[in-house]
């Protein structure tokens, strides 16, 4: 069985206490390779590889760091075929959505970054004939860089790719669940000549390697990428320390549907928005508001599309519907259909696990499912279920969609669906969001700013904010006269 290996100093290398954890194939419910267990002694082994590493890496022309990172972005390329189905088996994601989003955006995530520090500058203020300030931004030195499951090599390469490209090292920890496409990328690395130690992946549990990373002294800045929960506990361990955070968390966004709406666009990219991998993006929309003169036509027309919608194997190029990522997360999933059902909601389709056959029978596939009948401010339209299941709502005026809008504790992503321009406008100035989009979803520019604001995160990645991010400001003040 494939073990997967650290990558520490430019080494595949085994965990330094030789344990493994098993990992396994969504989509099968069995174990097909295993990870390294890893702890904080493989944590510090790789802040050295990184530390010795720096001085070179730091001080390299920037035009030869883009140039690696240009050619790890090509390899990836190369390798579309075989990244894609390694992420869909380790996922339970559609190889389809593997093969033209994940593993094509990151290959653009290297490539953005690799060309954009290029086009990086600094600022300079002048005190007209008194001085001149220049501030000079350098690379902080070590950065910490820990990931979620859901988009595998996609959010993993999100951090890399600007931490590397302004002239940090990296020790970076991908998902315990989703180990195998950043295990991929480290082999790709060592093909494309990055120097020993500017990057260094430490797999294992969050507890443990995660952890070490958030704790390590010598690690000045961490970015993160994951649940709320564990991003408190990550600003928790780090604030005292004074490290620079980053931090991207969850999300309960809102879709607000408007009676005046394209009403075949809307329809078609809510199917997207809502079910794309199986609704585990931290973008997807899980409570559309309906305006109350559209909402049975609505409603109709969305279950019959979502009734149409069949689960089945991950590796079949037809397939729109995989697994979820693991048993725990199904459990989790179908816990809160429970919730959602004891709350009062009424189920319009789905609503349980769908048991596939033969090799699949223990996979973890639950039908996409929608929901009506519950108030906006109950648990289910409150907390973050991350899995094929929406709940749809009517709403009679504008302040009371935003009202429901901005009901919860999140605010990462926000869709709005209308012809009027006005409207369109008034209301992405109201919404609670890091990001709002108009008549359409998870539309990306790279240089947008990306992020969330109360508990769907800290901070923004995206364009020159997150070289701004990987980056020290060093104001230099010099008196002319
Ligand atoms: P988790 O918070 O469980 O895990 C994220 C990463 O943190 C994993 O690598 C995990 O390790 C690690 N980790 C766990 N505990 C600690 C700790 N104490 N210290 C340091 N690291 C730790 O999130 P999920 O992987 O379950 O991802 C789903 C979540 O991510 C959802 O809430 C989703 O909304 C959010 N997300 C947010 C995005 C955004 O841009 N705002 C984008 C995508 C997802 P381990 O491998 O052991 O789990």
């Amino acid at each position: 069985m494939l073990k997967i290996q650290n990558y520490i100093n430019g080494q595949l290398t085994a965990p330094i206490s030789k344990q493994y954890i098993d990992n396994y194939d969504p989509s099968t419910g069995k174990v097909y390779s295993l990870l390294p267990d890893s702890d904080e002694l493989d944590v510090s082994q790789a802040v050295e590889a990184a530390k010795k590493a720096f001085p070179a890496w730091s001080m390299m022309p920037k035009d030869n760091r883009a140039a690696i990172l240009l050619r790890i972005s090509a390899l990836i390329d190369q390798n579309l075929e075989r990244l894609a189905k390694a992420e869909s088996k380790d996922n339970g994601k559609p190889v389809s959505l593997a093969r033209t989003v994940d593993i094509p955006r990151a290959s653009s995530n290297f490539h953005f970054y690799a060309t954009g520090i290029l086009h990086y500058a600094s600022h300079a203020h002048s005190m007209e004939d008194t001085a001149i300030n220049y501030t000079l931004r350098n690379p902080v030195g070590v950065a910490g860089c820990i990931s979620p499951w859901n988009l595998p090599l996609y959010l993993f390469s999100w951090k890399i790719a600007p931490a590397l490209a302004a002239g940090n090292c990296v020790v970076a920890k991908p998902s315990e669940i989703t180990p195998m496409t950043a295990y991929l990328l480290s082999e790709l690395c060592i093909e494309a000549g990055l120097p020993p130690g500017v990057l260094n992946i430490v797999h294992g549990y969050g507890h443990k390697v995660g952890s070490a990373i958030t704790a390590h002294p010598e690690i000045p800045l961490i970015s993160f990428t994951g649940g709320t929960k564990t991003g408190a506990e990550i600003a928790r361990v780090a604030a005292p320390m004074f490290k620079k955070l980053s931090l991207e968390l969850g999300g309960k966004n809102p879709n607000l549907i408007f009676a005046d709406c394209d009403y075949e666009a809307m329809l078609s990219t809510t199917m997207r928005s809502s079910f794309a991998n199986q609704g585990q993006i931290c973008l997807c929309g899980s409570r559309i508001l309906i305006e109350r003169s559209l909402y049975e036509k609505f409603k109709a027309d969305f279950v019959a599309k979502t009734k149409k919608m069949t689960v089945g194997n991950p590796a079949d190029d037809n397939t729109k519907m995989g697994a979820v990522v693991s048993k725990q997360h199904m459990e989790k999933i179908l816990s809160y259909i429970e919730l959602a059902k004891q709350e009062g909601g009424k189920i319009l389709c789905g609503g349980e696990r769908v048991m596939l056959e033969g090799g699949l029978a223990d996979g973890y596939y639950i039908a996409p499912t929608i929901i009506e009948g519950l108030p906006y401010d109950c648990r289910t339209n409150q907390e973050e279920i991350f899995g094929p299941v929406v709940t749809i709502m009517p709403f009679d005026t504008e302040a009371d969609a935003l009202k429901y809008a901005n009901s919860t504790i999140y605010g990462l992503a926000s869709t709005v669906w209308t012809e009027n321009l006005t409207r369109a406008h008034r209301i992405a100035s109201e919404l609670h969001t890091g990001i709002v989009w108009i008549n359409c979803w998870l539309l990306r520019d790279l240089r947008t700013p990306f992020g969330g604001v109360k508990s769907s995160g800290v901070g923004r990645e995206g364009g020159f904010e997150a070289l701004d991010f990987f980056t020290e400001p060093k104001n230099v003040c010099i008196k002319l006269k």
